[in-house]
Protein backbone atom coordinates (compact mmCIF):
# COMPACT_ATOMS: atom_id res chain seq x y z
CA UNK A 1 0.00 0.00 0.00
CA UNK A 2 2.68 2.53 0.60
CA UNK A 3 4.50 1.56 -2.60
CA UNK A 4 1.38 2.38 -4.14
CA UNK A 5 0.74 5.76 -1.99
CA UNK A 6 4.46 6.64 -3.26
CA UNK A 7 3.61 5.89 -6.85
CA UNK A 8 0.23 8.19 -7.21
CA UNK A 9 1.71 11.53 -4.60
CA UNK A 10 -1.68 12.96 -6.30
CA UNK A 11 -3.88 10.12 -5.38
CA UNK A 12 -6.88 11.75 -3.31
CA UNK A 13 -6.99 9.88 0.04
CA UNK A 14 -10.55 8.31 -0.83
CA UNK A 15 -8.95 6.50 -3.65
CA UNK A 16 -6.56 4.52 -1.64
CA UNK A 17 -7.82 2.13 0.51
CA UNK A 18 -8.17 2.22 4.19
CA UNK A 19 -5.48 0.03 6.12
CA UNK A 20 -3.92 0.57 9.42
CA UNK A 21 -1.38 3.07 8.41
CA UNK A 22 -4.01 5.98 6.75
CA UNK A 23 -7.53 4.93 8.19
CA UNK A 24 -7.09 8.17 10.33
CA UNK A 25 -6.75 10.37 6.75
CA UNK A 26 -9.87 8.57 6.01
CA UNK A 27 -11.48 10.03 8.48
CA UNK A 28 -13.78 13.55 8.73
CA UNK A 29 -12.71 14.64 11.89
CA UNK A 30 -15.00 17.47 12.44
CA UNK A 31 -17.82 15.62 11.55
CA UNK A 32 -16.98 12.48 13.52
CA UNK A 33 -16.70 14.65 16.73
CA UNK A 34 -19.92 16.28 16.08
CA UNK A 35 -21.88 13.07 15.29
CA UNK A 36 -19.74 10.05 16.80
CA UNK A 37 -17.42 11.37 19.98
CA UNK A 38 -19.58 14.01 21.45
CA UNK A 39 -22.42 11.84 21.51
CA UNK A 40 -21.15 8.84 22.78
CA UNK A 41 -19.47 11.12 25.63
CA UNK A 42 -22.89 12.16 26.88
CA UNK A 43 -24.04 8.72 27.00
CA UNK A 44 -21.21 8.12 29.12
CA UNK A 45 -22.00 10.97 31.33
CA UNK A 46 -25.72 9.94 31.15
CA UNK A 47 -24.53 7.27 33.53
CA UNK A 48 -23.19 9.39 35.73
CA UNK A 49 -26.37 12.07 35.70
CA UNK A 50 -29.32 11.70 36.60
CA UNK A 51 -32.67 12.27 35.03
CA UNK A 52 -35.29 14.55 36.65
CA UNK A 53 -38.73 14.58 35.38
CA UNK A 54 -38.58 18.52 34.60
CA UNK A 55 -35.05 17.90 32.04
CA UNK A 56 -36.56 14.74 30.28
CA UNK A 57 -39.91 17.09 29.42
CA UNK A 58 -37.88 19.76 28.53
CA UNK A 59 -35.07 17.63 25.93
CA UNK A 60 -38.78 16.06 24.90
CA UNK A 61 -39.75 20.21 23.74
CA UNK A 62 -36.19 20.72 22.88
CA UNK A 63 -36.48 17.69 20.36
CA UNK A 64 -39.27 18.41 18.36
CA UNK A 65 -37.86 22.28 18.32
CA UNK A 66 -34.61 21.65 16.58
CA UNK A 67 -35.65 19.01 14.80
CA UNK A 68 -38.76 21.26 13.24
CA UNK A 69 -35.21 23.58 12.50
CA UNK A 70 -33.96 21.00 10.66
CA UNK A 71 -37.44 19.51 8.01
CA UNK A 72 -38.93 22.62 8.47
CA UNK A 73 -36.15 25.07 7.68
CA UNK A 74 -32.80 23.79 6.69
CA UNK A 75 -35.01 21.10 4.63
CA UNK A 76 -38.25 22.59 3.15
CA UNK A 77 -37.27 26.16 3.19
CA UNK A 78 -33.73 26.78 2.36
CA UNK A 79 -33.23 23.09 0.91
CA UNK A 80 -36.60 23.09 -1.33
CA UNK A 81 -37.81 26.48 -1.15
CA UNK A 82 -41.20 25.30 -0.82
CA UNK A 83 -42.61 28.15 1.27
CA UNK A 84 -41.44 31.59 2.18
CA UNK A 85 -40.14 33.36 5.33
CA UNK A 86 -38.76 36.66 3.65
CA UNK A 87 -38.40 39.90 4.78
CA UNK A 88 -41.11 40.44 6.87
CA UNK A 89 -40.99 37.00 7.96
CA UNK A 90 -37.25 37.33 9.30
CA UNK A 91 -38.05 36.13 12.72
CA UNK A 92 -39.25 32.90 11.37
CA UNK A 93 -36.04 32.29 9.45
CA UNK A 94 -34.03 33.27 12.48
CA UNK A 95 -36.04 31.22 14.83
CA UNK A 96 -35.32 28.42 12.22
CA UNK A 97 -31.61 29.02 11.85
CA UNK A 98 -31.04 28.63 15.79
CA UNK A 99 -33.05 25.60 15.74
CA UNK A 100 -31.74 23.91 12.97
CA UNK A 101 -28.70 24.79 14.00
CA UNK A 102 -29.51 23.19 17.79
CA UNK A 103 -29.51 20.20 16.04
CA UNK A 104 -25.80 20.00 15.49
CA UNK A 105 -26.21 18.73 11.46
CA UNK A 106 -23.92 21.26 9.40
CA UNK A 107 -24.77 24.65 8.50
CA UNK A 108 -28.03 25.75 6.28
CA UNK A 109 -25.40 26.62 3.77
CA UNK A 110 -23.57 23.16 3.48
CA UNK A 111 -26.87 21.11 4.14
CA UNK A 112 -28.79 22.50 1.64
CA UNK A 113 -25.74 22.55 -1.58
CA UNK A 114 -25.58 18.55 0.02
CA UNK A 115 -29.54 18.14 -0.20
CA UNK A 116 -29.69 19.45 -3.84
CA UNK A 117 -27.13 17.29 -4.89
CA UNK A 118 -29.11 14.44 -3.04
CA UNK A 119 -32.00 15.56 -5.35
CA UNK A 120 -30.26 16.23 -8.43
CA UNK A 121 -28.36 12.99 -8.77
CA UNK A 122 -30.62 10.65 -6.90
CA UNK A 123 -28.66 6.85 -6.36
CA UNK A 124 -25.18 8.28 -8.40
CA UNK A 125 -21.92 8.45 -7.83
CA UNK A 126 -22.54 12.18 -7.59
CA UNK A 127 -25.36 11.51 -4.65
CA UNK A 128 -23.51 12.53 -1.41
CA UNK A 129 -25.37 10.15 0.67
CA UNK A 130 -26.50 7.62 -2.22
CA UNK A 131 -27.95 4.68 -0.55
CA UNK A 132 -26.55 2.53 -2.95
CA UNK A 133 -23.36 2.57 -1.35
CA UNK A 134 -25.45 0.68 1.39
CA UNK A 135 -27.76 1.97 3.87
CA UNK A 136 -24.81 2.42 6.70
CA UNK A 137 -22.87 4.78 4.39
CA UNK A 138 -26.02 6.97 3.52
CA UNK A 139 -26.95 6.92 7.26
CA UNK A 140 -23.55 8.13 8.65
CA UNK A 141 -20.50 6.64 6.87
CA UNK A 142 -20.70 9.67 4.45
CA UNK A 143 -19.85 12.15 7.23
CA UNK A 144 -17.44 9.81 8.99
CA UNK A 145 -15.48 8.83 6.27
CA UNK A 146 -13.83 11.81 3.83
CA UNK A 147 -15.29 12.54 0.22
CA UNK A 148 -14.12 12.55 -3.28
CA UNK A 149 -13.53 15.96 -4.41
CA UNK A 150 -14.35 14.35 -8.01
CA UNK A 151 -17.66 12.71 -6.86
CA UNK A 152 -18.53 16.62 -5.61
CA UNK A 153 -21.61 17.49 -7.94
CA UNK A 154 -22.30 21.56 -8.22
CA UNK A 155 -25.41 22.79 -7.01
CA UNK A 156 -26.78 26.09 -7.20
CA UNK A 157 -26.81 28.08 -4.36
CA UNK A 158 -26.92 31.69 -4.84
CA UNK A 159 -29.93 32.36 -3.43
CA UNK A 160 -28.97 30.78 0.19
CA UNK A 161 -25.44 33.21 -0.47
CA UNK A 162 -27.70 36.25 -0.96
CA UNK A 163 -29.99 35.35 2.31
CA UNK A 164 -28.17 37.45 5.27
CA UNK A 165 -29.61 34.99 7.60
CA UNK A 166 -28.04 31.77 6.18
CA UNK A 167 -24.80 33.94 5.51
CA UNK A 168 -25.10 34.78 8.57
CA UNK A 169 -25.20 30.86 10.35
CA UNK A 170 -22.47 29.79 8.40
CA UNK A 171 -19.96 32.29 9.55
CA UNK A 172 -20.86 31.79 12.72
CA UNK A 173 -21.28 28.10 12.82
CA UNK A 174 -19.13 27.01 16.11
CA UNK A 175 -20.94 29.51 17.94
CA UNK A 176 -24.63 28.31 16.75
CA UNK A 177 -24.01 24.57 17.88
CA UNK A 178 -21.95 25.89 21.07
CA UNK A 179 -24.52 27.84 21.99
CA UNK A 180 -28.04 26.35 20.71
CA UNK A 181 -26.83 22.70 20.36
CA UNK A 182 -25.31 22.38 24.19
CA UNK A 183 -25.30 25.91 26.23
CA UNK A 184 -29.21 26.96 25.29
CA UNK A 185 -30.69 23.63 27.03
CA UNK A 186 -28.27 24.11 29.88
CA UNK A 187 -29.16 27.59 30.80
CA UNK A 188 -32.74 26.66 30.63
CA UNK A 189 -32.58 23.42 32.92
CA UNK A 190 -29.92 25.16 35.23
CA UNK A 191 -31.86 28.68 35.57
CA UNK A 192 -35.40 27.14 35.55
CA UNK A 193 -34.84 24.08 38.11
CA UNK A 194 -31.47 24.17 39.05
CA UNK A 195 -30.54 20.90 36.63
CA UNK A 196 -27.75 22.39 35.20
CA UNK A 197 -25.59 18.80 33.93
CA UNK A 198 -28.47 17.11 33.34
CA UNK A 199 -29.34 20.29 30.57
CA UNK A 200 -26.63 19.66 28.96
CA UNK A 201 -26.19 15.60 28.91
CA UNK A 202 -29.87 15.25 28.03
CA UNK A 203 -31.39 17.95 26.80
CA UNK A 204 -28.18 19.10 25.27
CA UNK A 205 -26.37 16.42 24.20
CA UNK A 206 -28.43 13.26 24.02
CA UNK A 207 -30.84 15.18 22.23
CA UNK A 208 -29.06 16.42 19.64
CA UNK A 209 -27.51 12.51 19.27
CA UNK A 210 -31.25 11.63 18.98
CA UNK A 211 -32.28 14.65 15.87
CA UNK A 212 -29.30 13.91 14.56
CA UNK A 213 -29.96 9.82 13.58
CA UNK A 214 -33.53 10.80 13.28
CA UNK A 215 -32.57 13.26 10.38
CA UNK A 216 -30.05 10.46 8.92
CA UNK A 217 -33.22 8.28 9.13
CA UNK A 218 -34.24 10.19 6.09
CA UNK A 219 -30.93 8.98 3.90
CA UNK A 220 -31.35 5.52 5.29
CA UNK A 221 -34.83 4.27 5.96
CA UNK A 222 -36.72 6.30 3.52
CA UNK A 223 -34.54 5.26 0.51
CA UNK A 224 -34.74 1.76 2.15
CA UNK A 225 -38.38 0.80 3.43
CA UNK A 226 -41.67 1.25 1.91
CA UNK A 227 -43.85 1.66 -0.93
CA UNK A 228 -43.16 3.34 -4.30
CA UNK A 229 -46.45 4.63 -5.37
CA UNK A 230 -45.22 7.28 -7.01
CA UNK A 231 -42.46 6.16 -9.35
CA UNK A 232 -39.99 3.00 -8.76
CA UNK A 233 -36.83 4.59 -10.85
CA UNK A 234 -34.58 4.98 -8.07
CA UNK A 235 -34.44 4.20 -4.22
CA UNK A 236 -36.77 6.64 -2.51
CA UNK A 237 -39.80 5.08 -0.30
CA UNK A 238 -42.90 6.24 1.62
CA UNK A 239 -42.70 4.65 5.30
CA UNK A 240 -44.99 5.37 8.21
CA UNK A 241 -42.58 4.23 10.12
CA UNK A 242 -39.90 6.98 8.63
CA UNK A 243 -42.04 9.35 9.33
CA UNK A 244 -42.91 8.87 12.73
CA UNK A 245 -38.89 9.19 13.58
CA UNK A 246 -38.65 12.04 10.93
CA UNK A 247 -41.15 14.62 12.28
CA UNK A 248 -43.13 13.41 8.93
CA UNK A 249 -40.03 13.21 6.26
CA UNK A 250 -40.88 9.83 6.19
CA UNK A 251 -42.80 10.14 2.81
CA UNK A 252 -40.44 10.26 0.38
CA UNK A 253 -41.24 8.98 -2.87
CA UNK A 254 -43.86 11.54 -2.93
CA UNK A 255 -40.84 14.13 -1.47
CA UNK A 256 -39.06 13.43 -4.68
CA UNK A 257 -41.34 13.45 -7.13
CA UNK A 258 -42.86 16.66 -5.94
CA UNK A 259 -39.68 18.03 -4.20
CA UNK A 260 -41.23 21.82 -3.90
CA UNK A 261 -44.18 20.55 -2.32
CA UNK A 262 -44.26 21.99 1.28
CA UNK A 263 -46.02 19.12 2.54
CA UNK A 264 -44.31 14.95 2.55
CA UNK A 265 -47.40 13.79 3.42
CA UNK A 266 -50.49 14.63 1.51
CA UNK A 267 -53.63 12.48 3.49
CA UNK A 268 -54.87 14.41 6.53
CA UNK A 269 -54.27 11.18 8.39
CA UNK A 270 -50.74 10.31 7.42
CA UNK A 271 -48.25 12.02 9.95
CA UNK A 272 -46.48 15.13 8.96
CA UNK A 273 -45.85 17.75 11.88
CA UNK A 274 -43.61 19.69 9.66
CA UNK A 275 -46.03 20.40 7.82
CA UNK A 276 -48.80 21.20 10.14
CA UNK A 277 -46.24 23.70 11.32
CA UNK A 278 -45.58 25.25 8.50
CA UNK A 279 -49.45 25.79 7.72
CA UNK A 280 -49.93 27.08 11.59
CA UNK A 281 -47.14 29.65 10.72
CA UNK A 282 -48.99 30.51 7.33
CA UNK A 283 -51.99 31.65 9.94
CA UNK A 284 -50.04 33.80 12.19
CA UNK A 285 -48.74 35.21 9.47
CA UNK A 286 -44.96 34.11 9.77
CA UNK A 287 -44.89 32.11 6.54
CA UNK A 288 -46.63 32.43 3.02
CA UNK A 289 -46.57 30.97 -0.21
CA UNK A 290 -46.46 27.67 0.28
CA UNK A 291 -46.23 25.25 -2.99
CA UNK A 292 -48.90 22.70 -3.61
CA UNK A 293 -48.60 20.36 -6.73
CA UNK A 294 -51.78 20.14 -8.31
CA UNK A 295 -54.30 17.08 -7.23
CA UNK A 296 -54.36 16.24 -10.93
CA UNK A 297 -50.58 15.79 -11.61
CA UNK A 298 -49.71 13.91 -8.17
CA UNK A 299 -52.37 11.35 -9.27
CA UNK A 300 -51.57 11.13 -13.02
CA UNK A 301 -47.77 9.76 -11.11
CA UNK A 302 -49.58 7.68 -8.97
CA UNK A 303 -51.62 5.52 -12.05
CA UNK A 304 -49.01 5.63 -14.21
CA UNK A 305 -46.86 3.65 -11.17
CA UNK A 306 -49.47 1.48 -10.87
CA UNK A 307 -49.65 1.01 -14.28
CA UNK A 308 -46.30 -0.12 -14.82
CA UNK A 309 -46.78 -2.73 -12.40
CA UNK A 310 -50.51 -4.19 -14.12
CA UNK A 311 -48.14 -4.29 -17.42
CA UNK A 312 -45.34 -5.77 -15.06
CA UNK A 313 -48.31 -8.43 -13.99
CA UNK A 314 -49.87 -8.72 -17.34
CA UNK A 315 -46.54 -9.17 -18.95
CA UNK A 316 -46.14 -12.38 -16.60
CA UNK A 317 -49.04 -14.57 -17.97
CA UNK A 318 -50.03 -16.23 -20.91
CA UNK A 319 -52.65 -14.86 -23.05
CA UNK A 320 -52.30 -16.42 -25.92
CA UNK A 321 -50.32 -16.35 -29.50
CA UNK A 322 -50.66 -12.56 -30.17
CA UNK A 323 -52.97 -12.26 -33.15
CA UNK A 324 -49.88 -10.90 -36.12
CA UNK A 325 -48.27 -14.06 -35.21
CA UNK A 326 -50.85 -16.75 -36.04
CA UNK A 327 -51.04 -18.05 -39.34
CA UNK A 328 -53.12 -16.85 -41.73
CA UNK A 329 -55.79 -19.82 -43.45
CA UNK A 330 -58.47 -19.88 -46.17
CA UNK A 331 -61.86 -20.71 -44.91
CA UNK A 332 -62.32 -23.73 -46.93
CA UNK A 333 -59.05 -24.72 -45.43
CA UNK A 334 -60.38 -24.39 -42.09
CA UNK A 335 -63.52 -26.66 -42.64
CA UNK A 336 -61.23 -29.48 -44.31
CA UNK A 337 -59.06 -29.70 -42.02
CA UNK A 338 -61.91 -30.20 -39.13
CA UNK A 339 -63.53 -32.28 -41.50
CA UNK A 340 -60.37 -34.81 -41.36
CA UNK A 341 -60.68 -34.90 -37.99
CA UNK A 342 -59.31 -31.62 -36.28
CA UNK A 343 -61.31 -30.11 -33.22
CA UNK A 344 -60.85 -26.78 -34.92
CA UNK A 345 -63.44 -23.73 -34.02
CA UNK A 346 -64.03 -19.99 -35.59
CA UNK A 347 -65.28 -17.86 -33.39
CA UNK A 348 -64.66 -13.79 -34.21
CA UNK A 349 -62.71 -14.82 -36.95
CA UNK A 350 -60.11 -17.00 -34.94
CA UNK A 351 -59.46 -21.24 -35.50
CA UNK A 352 -58.90 -22.09 -32.03
CA UNK A 353 -57.73 -25.84 -31.47
CA UNK A 354 -60.11 -27.35 -28.91
CA UNK A 355 -58.88 -31.16 -28.64
CA UNK A 356 -57.45 -30.65 -25.88
CA UNK A 357 -60.54 -28.93 -24.37
CA UNK A 358 -63.55 -31.07 -25.38
CA UNK A 359 -63.67 -33.31 -22.34
CA UNK A 360 -63.43 -30.48 -19.90
CA UNK A 361 -66.08 -27.83 -21.76
CA UNK A 362 -68.25 -27.32 -18.45
CA UNK A 363 -71.34 -27.02 -20.97
CA UNK A 364 -70.82 -30.60 -22.04
CA UNK A 365 -68.75 -32.70 -25.19
CA UNK A 366 -71.93 -32.39 -27.28
CA UNK A 367 -71.98 -28.14 -27.59
CA UNK A 368 -68.60 -27.81 -28.51
CA UNK A 369 -68.46 -30.91 -30.83
CA UNK A 370 -71.50 -29.45 -32.46
CA UNK A 371 -69.19 -26.23 -33.02
CA UNK A 372 -66.45 -28.36 -34.97
CA UNK A 373 -65.60 -26.44 -38.11
CA UNK A 374 -68.12 -24.06 -38.08
CA UNK A 375 -67.93 -20.24 -37.20
CA UNK A 376 -69.45 -20.60 -33.63
CA UNK A 377 -69.14 -16.68 -32.71
CA UNK A 378 -72.95 -16.29 -31.90
CA UNK A 379 -73.24 -19.48 -29.90
CA UNK A 380 -70.27 -18.69 -27.71
CA UNK A 381 -70.73 -14.52 -27.14
CA UNK A 382 -74.80 -15.70 -26.02
CA UNK A 383 -76.17 -17.68 -28.75
CA UNK A 384 -76.24 -20.14 -26.64
CA UNK A 385 -74.40 -19.22 -23.70
CA UNK A 386 -72.77 -15.84 -23.09
CA UNK A 387 -68.81 -17.46 -21.97
CA UNK A 388 -67.53 -15.62 -19.25
CA UNK A 389 -64.29 -13.11 -19.28
CA UNK A 390 -62.28 -16.39 -18.28
CA UNK A 391 -64.11 -18.23 -20.96
CA UNK A 392 -62.75 -15.72 -23.06
CA UNK A 393 -58.82 -15.69 -21.41
CA UNK A 394 -59.36 -19.54 -21.93
CA UNK A 395 -60.28 -19.57 -25.42
CA UNK A 396 -57.49 -17.23 -26.51
CA UNK A 397 -54.90 -19.53 -25.43
CA UNK A 398 -56.26 -22.42 -27.74
CA UNK A 399 -55.86 -20.09 -31.24
CA UNK A 400 -54.15 -21.63 -34.09
CA UNK A 401 -54.97 -19.13 -37.01
CA UNK A 402 -56.48 -16.21 -38.25
CA UNK A 403 -59.27 -17.06 -41.21
CA UNK A 404 -58.78 -14.51 -44.06
CA UNK A 405 -61.31 -11.90 -44.48
CA UNK A 406 -62.64 -13.19 -40.54
CA UNK A 407 -65.07 -16.00 -41.65
CA UNK A 408 -66.82 -17.59 -44.96
CA UNK A 409 -66.81 -15.01 -47.11
CA UNK A 410 -70.09 -14.93 -49.48
CA UNK A 411 -68.28 -13.36 -52.27
CA UNK A 412 -65.54 -15.86 -52.40
CA UNK A 413 -68.14 -18.77 -52.47
CA UNK A 414 -69.42 -17.82 -55.58
CA UNK A 415 -65.87 -17.12 -56.78
CA UNK A 416 -64.41 -20.62 -55.61
CA UNK A 417 -68.34 -22.59 -56.65
CA UNK A 418 -67.65 -21.15 -60.56
CA UNK A 419 -63.92 -22.03 -60.68
CA UNK A 420 -65.21 -25.29 -59.43
CA UNK A 421 -67.95 -25.33 -62.41
CA UNK A 422 -64.88 -24.27 -64.95
ZN1 LIG B 1 -33.84 11.27 -0.50
ZN1 LIG C 1 -35.58 16.93 -0.01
Amino acid sequence: MATKERKNPKLHITEQPITLSNWHQHVNWVNTSLILIVPLGGCVAAFYTKLQAATAAWAVVYYFWTALGITAGYHRLWAHRSYEANCRRLPLRIFLACAGGGAVQGSIRWWSSKHRAHHRWTDTAKDPYSVMKGAWYAHFMWMVLKQNPKNKGRTEISDLNEDPVVVWQHRNYGSVILFFGMLFPMIIAGLGWGDWKGGLVYAGILRFLFVQQATFCVNSLAHWLGEQPFDDRNSPRDHVITALVTCGEGYHNFHHEFPSDYRNAIEWWQYDPTKWSIWTWKQLGVASNLKQFRANEIEKGRVQQLQKKVDQKRAKLDWGTPLGQLPVVDWDDFVAEAQNGKALVAIAGVVHDVSGFIKEHPGGKMLISSAIGKDATAMFNGGVYMHTNAAHNLLSSMRVGVIRGGGEVEIWRHHNTQKGKA
